[in-house]
């Protein structure tokens, strides 16, 4: 115990980036400006975990994936 890793592979091989989601369905009663989300996603597997761009700054979310 006390490691951080993916929860899929236990890499600590991460990475993070922007992305906007928009246009189809439930995104349509929302501001465009508010569906900007940043995903962290390991660099060895591919497993992702989306977080919502107000929510947290970048290093926090390295944090929240690694930090199960
Ligand atoms: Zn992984």
């Amino acid at each position: 115990m006390g490691e951080k890793g993916c929860i899929k592979c236990g890499s600590t091989n991460a990475a993070t980036k922007e992305v906007a989601m928009t246009g189809t369905g439930l995104s349509k009663l929302f501001d465009v400006q508010h569906n900007q989300f940043t995903v962290v996603y390991c660099k060895n597997c591919g497993y992702a975990e989306f977080y919502h761009k107000k929510s947290s700054t970048a290093s926090n979310l390295l944090d929240l994936f690694f930090g199960q």
